[in-house]
């Protein structure tokens, strides 16, 4: 008999928070590669006796992200040690939340590609600080302490998915949920935000999860997709052949896409969690929840809303444009300048969508800026270049960054409107095309337009495009009539 799977997937968050200074000390959070400990004191360093104190807006920032992911804020919970040793930890312990955390029972919604809408539960939310970031040579290794003791939320997921479209959607809804809140970048290329995959495959049907596997070492949403595919295949594979799942923890292995063994059960720590005898118990009232809640910046939907109705675009339209804070960011910025929503939207979806999707950016390494793209909008609003002639000048300006002004008047790309010059251009294409207006004169009136047409694009043609197609149209219509 064929048995038939289910794979049963939780996902465990890191994201770092954008404070501007660390969880315990004063010390500056904002880490990257170039700076090596240049951010440390005693508090981050671990000395001994240096005493942790907890970060105001750490808790402040902590609370926006959980309440965006609709989790309820405990008004009373506590930090604890995570014992272990690792020269990452030179405190050998970590500051975690493990018996009461100060959120929990969340969810995230969204819809897959098939349109089927899917609800994802969050287990619970809590605060922790992170570790210095160790970087393995040949022979010896280093430690950047800038990192330690930046706040940290891991935001633990119920095992509610079933494959891998579904973590892959749950990963970038989260990404855009948190994007809006402001309190932190959420980006995995630079580790601000990081995640481990839990995966167990079961019997169809079944009530009893199977021994799940935890994987880590994933650097993107994509790996993490391949990763539980790979690891669906390999645990249904050995227990379809006798052997069992053992519970254990493996690492990604991009080069080769598949997992590896990294430690098993026999190996896995014991942390002999406590609770942290240097920190106060963390009480957030309801009066500090309020005051974070009408302090909580626009979420995705709001913007859908006031974007259909300030900027009257479609939902459909509002969607997309929201999609990335980043894009929606940019279209406003457009409309700031070219008073003119709807137009901006149309080139926006349309044209810079097509070349982000082509050059596999996203809007932020876009080459054209808001400003030359609003200027293109508006000179094409004031009919001083036609839609035709925007286009070529926006393939221009992808890889000319001066004022599109100057583009148009340096290529003579403006459009023509004097109606003695197209009147020209008109009676010239009426003249070489005897048979057209023959044509014209025989058609029924629901013929008239296409064959209208099809003068008009002669004239266009004759102008390269620069004749303003409604004086033609006129001029045409009144000498063949
Ligand atoms: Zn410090």
């Amino acid at each position: 008999m064929i048995k038939e799977w289910e794979s049963v997937i939780g996902l465990e968050v890191h994201l770092q928070l954008k404070t501007g200074t660390k969880v315990w000390c004063g010390c500056k959070s904002d880490y990257d590669e170039t700076g090596i400990n240049t951010h440390v004191c005693p508090i981050c360093l671990g000395h001994p006796g240096a005493l942790p104190k907890l970060n105001k807006k750490v808790v402040d920032y902590a609370v926006k992200a959980a309440l965006a992911l609709n989790c309820k804020i405990n008004n009373e919970s506590a930090f604890d040690r995570k014992n272990y040793f690792y020269p990452d930890a030179p405190k050998n312990y970590q500051i975690t939340q493990f018996e009461k955390s100060y959120a929990e029972k969340g969810y995230i919604e969204f819809k897959l590609n098939s349109g089927r809408e899917v609800k994802i539960g969050i287990t619970k939310v809590q605060i922790e600080e992170d570790t210095a970031k160790a970087i393995h040579g040949k022979n010896e290794s280093y430690l950047n302490f800038n990192r330690a003791s930046i706040p940290l939320i891991e935001i633990i997921s119920e095992p509610d998915m079933r494959n891998s479209e579904e973590a892959y959607e749950y990963l970038n809804t989260l990404k855009n949920i948190i994007k809006y809140t402001k309190v932190s970048d959420v980006s995995m290329e630079t580790g601000s935000l990081r995640c481990d995959a839990n995966i167990s495959v079961m019997e169809k049907g079944s009530k009893v999860f199977g021994t799940r596997v935890e994987v880590k070492n994933l650097n993107s949403f994509k790996a993490v997709a391949r990763a539980i595919d790979y690891e669906i295949a390999r645990q249904i594979e050995l227990i379809e052949n006798g052997g069992k799942v053992d519970q254990e923890t493996r690492l990604w292995d991009e080069e080769n896409q598949i997992t590896r063994v990294m430690r098993s059960k026999e190996e896995a720590m014991d942390y002999r969690y406590f609770n942290e005898p240097d920190l106060l118990k963390l009480l957030i009232s309801d009066e500090e929840i309020e005051e974070i809640k009408k302090d909580m910046p626009e979420t995705r939907l709001a913007k859908v809303e006031r974007f259909k109705n300030s900027y009257s675009l479609d939902e459909k339209d509002a969607l997309i444009l929201t999609e990335e804070m980043e894009l929606s960011d940019y279209f406003e910025e457009v409309v700031k300048v070219s008073n003119n929503p709807k137009l901006s939207s149309n080139w926006i979806l349309t044209e810079v969508l097509r070349v982000l999707k082509h050059q596999n950016i996203d809007i932020e390494k876009f080459s054209i800026n808001s400003g030359n793209l609003a200027k293109i909008i508006t000179l094409i609003d004031k009919n001083i270049i036609s839609s035709k002639i925007a286009k070529e000048l926006f393939e221009i300006a992808l890889n000319d960054n001066r004022d599109p002004e100057i583009i148009v008047k340096e290529k003579g790309m403006l459009q023509v409107s004097d109606s003695s010059e197209i009147e020209k251009m008109v009676e010239e294409v009426l003249a070489n095309n005897q048979k057209m207006i023959e044509d014209y004169k025989a058609a029924d009136e629901g013929r008239k337009p296409r064959v209208l047409k099809g003068i008009v694009g002669q004239v266009m043609k004759l102008s390269k495009g620069k004749a303003n197609p409604e004086i033609v149209n006129e001029l045409i219509m009144s000498k063949l009539n």
